[in-house]
């Protein structure tokens, strides 16, 4: 069983579903950085309050403040984790690498949930009239895939060097990109 994965994605590929429910059916923690960013914000933090106006442009919030975030949360153990939305710069795989050296512990795959630009434009608009998230908006969906590109999409690269990246037909039915997400995870 493989137990440090990351889940990799642009936005709209259906990684978070994903990702939670495969956190479910291992038992493994499940760490959003989306997630928790959009808590810090409701609760008006100082990292929600710096966070807010980034995300709302579908920017990125600094590495710096995503790998404390993180820290904090990655009681690195020997338990099953499930990372999804961190990484998301080359920075960020790096802090996280070193993270995990000092515990003994090293990421075992990354999970590439592979959507077409036009696939996930077409399901973002179709989410952003029924959820009504703020980073929803026609230009900053735009924004959002950009920035995946330009920021995101090298990781891919960074984890297939390392000879740890697996690539999921993301645009199958939800349950059979499960199933080969589960396949993979259990090793
Ligand atoms: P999606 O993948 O659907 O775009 P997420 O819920 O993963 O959405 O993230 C929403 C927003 O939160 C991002 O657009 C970004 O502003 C911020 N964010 C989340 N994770 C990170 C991260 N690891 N580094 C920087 N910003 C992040």
């Amino acid at each position: 069983m493989l137990k440090k994965i990351i889940l990799l994605g642009p936005p709209g590929s259906g990684k978070g579903t994903q990702a939670k429910r495969l956190a479910e059916s291992f038992g493994y923690l499940h760490l959003s950085t989306g997630d928790m960013l959009r808590d810090e914000v409701k609760k008006g933090s100082q990292l929600g309050q710096k966070a807010k106006a980034i995300m709302e442009k579908g920017e990125l919030v600094p590495d710096t403040l995503i790998v404390a975030m993180i820290k904090s949360r990655l009681a690195v153990d020997n338990g099953g984790v499930i990372l999804d939305g961190f990484p998301r710069t080359v920075a960020q795989a790096e802090a996280l690498d070193a993270m995990l050296t000092e515990a003994g512990e090293t990421i075992d795959r990354a999970l590439l949930v592979d959507v077409s630009d036009g696939e996930v434009t077409k399901r973002l608009l179709g989410r952003a009239e029924i959820e009504g998230r703020a980073d929803d908006t026609p230009n900053v969906i735009a924004n959002r895939l950009n920035v995946y590109k330009q920021q995101t999409e090298p990781i891919v690269d960074y984890y297939s060097k390392l000879s740890k990246l697996t690539r999921i037909n993301g645009e199958q039915v939800i349950e059979q990109v499960f199933a080969d997400l589960k396949a993979v995870v259990r090793g």
